[in-house]
């Protein structure tokens, strides 16, 4: 052991090795060899539980041959900024093509009671100076989130040419034309010069693969698609139909975090279905101060966005403008290490970063046992493993929902739910009847890209994209992929991960922004990453990643280590190394050298 261990560790209330140990032991409960295959995938007799629940009627329409400029897959916070940016660059035939009833992406989908967004509003709400608007809250709820979006594809004109409850079904590029043809559900065959695939990371719902799950006669549904004619009440809850209702919720992640407060309050009883407890931090959320708001400067909103990402990706600032539960615990390790900047000795810092997260979820357990009456109860509640390893959650009343009589939890160490019956669900052993189920179980991330699509898309000399990233994805910077002349990728993969994914996909979107416009006015016709390019780029992709690797191995199964079997196709499949910022300056830099490095341009 160091002399810094040595020292930091006689200044604790805790040993740092019962914790570790306590900590793999929790995690090996977990590890399971089936990995991202245990969960059932929404097609067939399931793909139900995909069907649009919001949309008031179909719309007919003819099936469309034609020709635009740049089509944009997915109206979600990706495709709205894209076509804010582009239309800002000037930009005039831009499609976005959407499969729910309007624009929203994940908010759109995700209209379950008290759903709200856990990253600060005034950071995470897309365009909010452009638009003039300050949202009412520190932590916006769902409503407020999707008529924002709305709001922005009116102001930025992207409805006119947009499609709604249009799905693409296939992409393939046609050489002799130099243009992209994209098929839909609909029939139609449009073309364009250019495609930005802008699907989303979490836009799949998933299953759990459960014997018996065909087999349950009662109602049910997935959150992302909540069946409020079934339920009663909407987003801000009153869920009076469940009055005399026993509703079986599967899955304690983010989402069910922020509804079982909702159901708790509606519900004749309500069993939570526990695999693995979340960790919940303080939400403290609060109005809008009007002075506040009426004091921001111009540029306010970057400002504060680029303070924010500093933190969390462990940078020095100032001041911390947002103070909240994701700033903290790099404040933490500001006050315990002297952490600063040039002085640091980073060596030190991995070890220093793992004792202020002991002493963090020290405080989340302690919370807990603080809120939560019953003693057996709160130490199910309790998660073992380290903040990052799933993603924290932040709220004050789920919590006290377990304190209410009518409230279950029923914990399964780690086991998760064994089956379902024809009239409910067994854990530990036991069958708990009720009326319904509701699957909190979350979205695909860890299969085939082209799967979570919905569609594969036919590059030159006919290569299939889910071909081509069969072992592994291949991109230079995360957005252009060889073979795939004038098409765009917006993802996390192989680019910057945010804990504020719409300050990403902002960065993403100017520098496509950047390269459309030089297409446009040098004459370009299609671009696309040389060998070269590619292959140093996923080079240095899997090196980077190896900063990373013992920690991941290291946690609690979940989607952010491909359900505890991170291997060389998931780390390849992983976001820059280094963070977004380094990411981010990257891209600066590049744009900056003025001649595209890397891309093959005719
Ligand atoms: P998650 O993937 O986070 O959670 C799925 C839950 O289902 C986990 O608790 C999981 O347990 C459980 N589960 C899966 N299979 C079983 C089983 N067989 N038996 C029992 N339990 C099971 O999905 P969410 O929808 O909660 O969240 C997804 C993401 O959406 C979040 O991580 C976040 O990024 C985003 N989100 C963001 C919000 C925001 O505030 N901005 C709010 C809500 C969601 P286990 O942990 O053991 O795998």
């Amino acid at each position: 052991m160091s002399e810094l261990s040595t020292q930091v560790d006689e200044e604790l209330d805790f040993d740092p090795d019962v914790l570790r140990e306590k900590y793999r032991e929790e995690r090996d409960k977990r590890l399971r060899a089936d990995g991202n295959e245990q969960y059932q995938e929404v097609v067939g007799d399931f793909s139900n539980y995909i069907d649009d629940p919001y949309i008031e009627e179909v719309v007919e329409r003819e099936p469309l041959k034609d020709e635009t400029d740049i089509i944009v897959i997915g109206g979600g916070f990706g495709g709205l900024i894209t076509g804010a940016r582009l239309r800002e660059a000037g930009f005039e035939r831009v499609r976005i093509i959407e499969k729910g009833g309007d624009f929203g992406g994940t908010w759109y989908w995700n209209r379950y009671p008290g759903a709200a967004c856990d990253t600060e509003s005034y950071i995470y709400l897309p365009l909010c100076e452009e638009l003039g608007f300050v949202p009412k809250e520190k932590y916006t709820h769902a409503p407020e989130i999707l008529q924002h979006s709305r709001n922005i594809g009116n102001h930025y004109d992207l409805y006119r040419e947009a499609f709604f409850q249009t799905e693409v079904t296939g992409m393939e590029w046609l050489n002799d034309e130099v243009r992209w043809l994209v098929r839909t559900n609909r029939g139609d065959e449009m073309r364009a010069r250019f495609v930005v695939m802008s699907n989303g990371p979490l836009n799949r719902p998933k299953l759990p693969g459960i014997a018996g799950i065909s087999e349950y006669r009662g109602h049910t549904f997935h959150t992302s698609r909540w069946d409020y004619a079934y339920t009663g009440g909407g987003p801000e809850g009153n869920l009076d139909k469940l009055a005399d209702k026993r509703v079986g919720i599967i899955g304690t992640g983010a989402t069910a975090v922020q509804c079982i407060p909702h159901l708790g309050r509606g519900a004749k009883e309500l069993f939570v279905f526990q695999r693995t407890p979340s960790s919940i931090d303080v939400r403290a959320n609060r109005p809008t101060d009007p002075e506040w708001a009426a004091s921001l400067k111009p540029g306010w909103q970057r400002e504060r966005m680029e303070n924010f990402n500093t933190l969390t990706s462990g940078g020095i600032v100032e001041e911390d403008l947002v103070q909240d539960g994701w700033t903290e615990i790099i404040r933490n390790l500001i006050s315990m290490a002297n952490y600063r900047g040039k002085d640091t000795d980073w060596s030190k810092v991995p070890y220093l970063m793992e004792i202020a997260d002991f002493k963090h979820m020290n405080q989340i357990r302690d919370r807990v046992d603080s809120i939560v009456e019953d003693q057996k109860t709160a130490e199910a509640l309790k998660p073992w493993y380290r903040q990052f390893c799933k993603r924290p959650c932040f709220h004050d009343e789920y919590l006290p929902t377990f304190n209410r009589e009518n409230v279950h939890l029923i914990d399964t160490e780690g086991k998760g739910v064994e089956a379902i019956t024809e009239n409910g669900i067994v854990a530990n052993g036991q069958e708990y009847e009720v009326d319904c189920i509701i699957f909190a179980t979350g979205f695909e991330v860890g299969t085939e890209y082209t799967r979570r699509a919905g569609y594969d898309v036919v590059g030159q000399d006919g290569l299939k994209l889910s071909e081509k990233w069969a072992d592994g994805m291949r991109s230079l910077h995360g957005l252009h992929v060889r073979g795939f002349p004038n098409l765009f990728v917006m993802s996390n993969s192989q680019a910057a991960f945010t804990t504020n994914f719409p300050h990403a996909m902002d960065a993403c979107a100017k520098h496509m922004c950047y390269i459309l416009t030089k297409c446009r006015d040098e004459n370009i016709s299609t671009i696309q990453p040389t060998r070269e390019a590619e292959d140093a780029w996923v080079e240095e992709i899997i090196s980077l990643s190896r900063y990373n690797e013992d920690f991941l191995v290291s946690c609690t199964p979940g989607y952010y280590n491909n359900e505890g079997q991170p291997n060389p196709k998931s780390i390849q499949n992983g976001a820059y190394g280094k963070g977004s910022n380094p990411y981010f300056r990257k891209m600066v830099a590049w744009r900056e050298e003025g001649n595209m490095p890397g891309l093959e341009i005719t």
